[in-house]
This record gives structure tokens, sequence and C-alpha cells, in this order.
């Protein structure tokens, strides 16, 4: 039998895992820098957590979740991050701080969906989201905040697509009007769209389908139906933008694929990516709170797909994470050289210098000071029964060729003041 990780699913490893971890230390100072603090959830969450908030009828809901049955509790491997956070919210009484706070979190999310480029089972969202503030600058400053990562990055390929979805005050009229406008064309809608077409008519205008697409397009749209107040809202949200020099696009079958959103909804797109041209997206969510029982909470947030960052900054080949490479490599010449170097090295380590030893005392200089090179180390150790009488050592600068004999005594002094004139 051939063991494989499950499908849909990656081991993350060498240089593309470097560029990871850079692109991820990258986002946290963006992130705190904007006022962010993290914050962490469980993987597993109770069945309800989902089925309330996300919504029965959508993908997530009806096909995508990965759950578990366990002592007579059902639990799901989280598929979105949002709903997690309001439970831990509400569950901790967060809202309850004074002033309005921000919160981020980098987590991996599960869905159940056909695997392709940039579309995966396990995937990593970053997600920021804003509470205790129902302003148009909150939603402002998370788009801001979005723009300002992939700014940072430097990718300029991408584009900023926003829309107001309304509220439940005017959102169940355009609900109509949107059916009256698709009823003399359900024919020509794909299945899943018919079977829509009652309960979320407004998922229909961001089907990926040709034919949906054509009849989506001179759908009446959204932006024109909006109560004073979500108007007065988005209006704002448009302009804060501006003053905050991020631009946008008005797009209208922006609806985002999850039921809780009311008011901003926002996509980032990029060519980059094929056709998962998804980089992130987000909105407000103030009824979420809802569906736990809970009073409105104003909330605004967004969640950024990691791959699909790590693919843009792959195809722009223009980050590459500094390699982690040895200090010093040790080679030792002998059994009792051996000796004294392994202990050295554990002890080198202790005081931040990393090393390398071949745990094998017969290999012979050409061979160790081979390896020391195929390691990329700064400097190698050289230990043999002649420098150990002599109580030195031989420092061999790797890149310079060169090489001086050093007190045995001072090596960790003559090392680490080395180390400092390097960085
Ligand atoms: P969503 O929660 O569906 O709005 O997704 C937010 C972001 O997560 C998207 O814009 C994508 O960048 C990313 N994303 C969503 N689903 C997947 C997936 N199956 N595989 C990889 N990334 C995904």
């Amino acid at each position: 039998m051939e063991i494989r990780a499950v499908r849909g699913m990656h081991d993350l490893y060498g240089e593309e895992l470097a560029l990871w971890q850079w692109t991820e230390n990258e986002l946290r100072k963006v992130l705190s820098s904007f006022g962010f603090k993290e914050i962490r959830t469980p993987v597993l969450e109770q069945l309800s957590v989902f089925k309330e908030t996300v919504g029965d009828e959508t993908d997530i809901v009806e096909k995508q979740m990965y759950t578990i049955e366990k002592e007579s509790e059902t639990l799901v491997l989280r598929p979105e991050g949002t709903s997690g956070f309001i439970r831990a919210v509400l569950e901790h009484q967060l809202h309850r701080l004074p002033g309005t706070q921000r919160y981020y979190y980098y987590q991996p999310m599960f869905r159940h969906e056909r695997p392709q480029k940039g579309r995966l089972r396990q995937f990593f969202q970053v997600g920021a989201e804003i509470i205790n503030d129902s302003s148009p600058e909150a939603d402002a400053e998370l788009i801001a905040l979005l723009d300002a990562i992939y700014k940072h990055f430097q990718i300029t390929e991408y584009k900023v697509c926003i829309n107001s979805v309304g509220c439940k005050d005017c959102r169940p009229q355009y609900k109509e009007k949107l059916k009256d406008y698709f009823r003399p064309h359900l024919a020509s809608l794909c299945e899943l769209c018919q079977k829509r077409f009652e309960r979320s008519p407004l998922r229909i205008l961001d089907c990926k389908r040709e034919s949906c697409k054509a009849l989506a397009e001179k759908a009446p749209v959204i932006t024109n139906s909006l109560c004073s107040v979500c108007q007065g809202h988005h209006s704002k949200v448009r302009s804060r933008l501006k003053d905050a020099k991020v631009d946008f696009i008005d797009d209208p079958s922006i609806v985002r694929g999850l039921d809780y959103y009311s008011r901003t909804a926002f996509e980032f797109t990029s060519v980059l990516l094929g056709a998962q041209s998804a980089l992130g997206g987000g909105g407000r969510y103030d009824e979420l709170s809802t569906r736990f029982g809970a009073e409105p909470l104003p909330a605004v947030g967004f969640g950024l797909g990691m791959e699909r960052l790590v693919m843009v900054l792959q195809e722009m080949k223009k980050h590459t994470p500094p390699k982690e490479t040895p200090f010093v490599f040790l080679a030792p010449l002998g059994v009792e050289a051996f000796n004294h170097l392994f202990s050295i090295g554990i002890e080198l380590k202790r005081v931040g210098i990393s090393n390398e030893m071949v745990y094998d005392a017969e290999k012979g200089l050409k061979a160790l000071l081979k390896a020391a090179n195929r390691v990329e180390a700064a400097y190698a150790i050289v230990l043999g029964d002649d420098e150990l009488k002599s109580g030195q050592f031989l420092l061999k600068d790797m890149k310079a060729g060169t090489q001086e004999s050093l007190k045995l005594s001072h090596i960790k002094e003559e090392l680490l003041g080395r180390r400092q004139r390097a960085s």
C-alpha cells in the first residue's frame, strides 16, 4: 500500500516552508502596525457553530464540512474562521471590553472541495476582525489593511472589488426584485442556481457558469435598492477608501458565499492566480452574533488565503528568504578530537552559535571539508591530535579560504565575536 498525505492537503518543507515562514513574519508585522492582536481558537467546533451561522444552504454547510461524531456530539473541522471567532468573543465576553477591538488569526481551514490549483482541502487563512465598531471607517480601515498587506509584498497585479449587500430591512425587497428578473429565465440557469433561486437568489450573482454570468450581468444591482442607512454607510466607505488612497472598483456581483454578511462586502482578486482568482475577501457581519442568541455585535472582517499569497510571491520570484546555513562546521580528526568537538558543539549551540558535525569519527579531512562546503558553513573548526596537544584549533574561513590557529580554551569567545562582526 502506498501511504500518501490526504488528497488536497500538503506537506510543507525546505525552501517553500522558508518562504511561508518569512511571509508569516512579514504579515504579523503589518497586522501589528495596524493594531491587531492575535487570537487562537480550536480546530474543532460544535456543528451548530457553523450550521446556524454560515447558513444551511451554503456549499460549505451542505457538502464541504469534515465532521466527526464522538460521544453523541457532532464536531466539525473549522471550514472558516469568523464563526469560531465570534463564538470565542461571546464566550469570553471580549465584546464587553471598552472600545473598538482588533483581532487576527492565522489558522488552517478544512473544506471538502474538489482540489485544483489554489484550491485545497486544508488551507491556511489569515483573518482580521474588528468588533465593537459599526462605523464605515472600520470597514474602510479593514479594506485598507488587506490592501496594505499586498502592497507590503510589492504585489501590484490585483483588483479591489467592493459592494454592499444591504441589511435585513432592504435585502428582502431586493431579493424579490432579483427573483422577478430571473423567473422568466429559470430554465437557462445551472442546476445549482435553480436551487438557489428560492432561498438565496443573491448567490446566483456570483455563479461562475457562463449562462448564469450572462444573465447576472443584466440583473438589477443591489446598490440601487439599498435603504437610506445602508446607502449612507456604503457611500461613506467609498469616500473613506478614497481618503486612504485605496483604488477600488464597484462590483455588484460581490455577494460573498456565506449568509452572514450585511452591508459591506469585498473581494481582492489577482489574474496571477488563474481560475481560483480570489486572494482574499470579507465584509460586515453585525447580525452574526444574533445567530448565537446574543445581541447584534458590530463586526467586520476578512480572510486571506495564505497558499494563494505564497503562490503570487513565487510567481513574482522577487522574495528570496535568507537561507539558513550553519555558522560553523566541526571537523574532528580522530576519536579524541571527535569526543572533544561533540561537547563543544552542544555548548556552542547553547550560546546560539549554529553548528553541524558528522557523527562519524572515521571521516578524513577532505570529506569533512567537502561536507562543510555542502552545508554552506561560514567557518570550519579543524581539530586533530597535534592541535589537541598544543591546546589550539584551526579556524578555516570557508569563503576566504584562509585559516588561523587559535586557543581552544577561547573557542566560544572567538566564535561569538566573529558572529557578532558578521551580523
Ligand atoms: P472565503 O472564506 O471562502 O471567503 O475565503 C477567503 C480566502 O481564502 C479566499 O479568498 C482564498 O484566498 C482562500 N481560500 C478559500 N477557499 C480555499 C481553498 N479551498 N483552498 C485554498 N484557499 C482557499
